[in-house]
């Protein structure tokens, strides 16, 4: 813990000095436009990448940036809820699924003996089987593939919830795919009128 407490005590120093009129315009409430929904991975920090300030992004993290298909009933729906949140309570005007490369998640995915042995994780997994299955014939890095099928998986799960289809078809609400590369440091965003991943200039 010693090494938060540092990082706490230099944000105090350093950081709040500049920022806290801005804290204190924030605590009258948040206005953030985007839902990014990433990764738990610790290399891959939304706020970091897209160089914002707190309280410009509503931000989503579970493992391999899953969103699960709209269910009704019971259940602890975890996403479910904080897209619920962000759509209908904030009125965020983008949803950004963001995938990244070396995730775990997928590797867990394309050799399910990584996930067997950890409690919740199976299931929560196999939630990627269609993205590997279109990719069973991928060229190349099939790691990768999986990686971007993945976030077009997500996108489509996002309109069968109908508060999310219902906002897209009325032109309010715009759902976006990108995916970091760490190494690289490179992001690609997905043109999805060509259904591609470019990378950004
Ligand atoms: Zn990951």
């Amino acid at each position: 813990m010693d090494r938060l407490i540092q990082g706490y005590r230099e944000f105090r120093a350093r950081r709040w000095p500049e920022e806290h009129a801005h804290y204190a315009e924030l605590a009258k409430g948040q206005s953030p436009q985007y839902l990014v929904i990433s990764c738990c991975d610790s290399r891959v920090d939304p706020a970091t990448i897209f160089g914002v300030r707190p309280g410009e992004l509503f931000v989503l993290r579970n493992v391999a940036a899953i969103v699960p298909p709209y269910e009704e009933g019971g259940g602890y729906h975890g996403t479910s809820a904080a897209i619920s949140f962000a759509v209908l309570a904030l009125e965020v005007r983008y949803i950004v699924v963001l995938a990244h490369a070396e995730c775990g998640g997928v590797k867990a995915a394309l050799d399910r003996s990584l996930a067997e042995p950890l409690p919740f994780m199976s299931e929560w997994i196999g939630l990627l089987a269609p993205a590997v299955e279109r990719c069973g014939h991928a060229h190349g890095e099939r790691q990768f593939a999986v990686e971007r099928e993945a976030v077009r998986l997500s996108l489509e799960r996002l309109m069968t919830f109908p508060f999310v289809a219902e906002r897209v078809k009325a032109g309010v609400l715009s759902l976006e795919g990108a995916r970091f590369g760490i190494a690289d440091g490179k992001l690609e965003v997905l043109d999805q009128a060509r259904g591609q991943f470019r990378a950004v200039d």
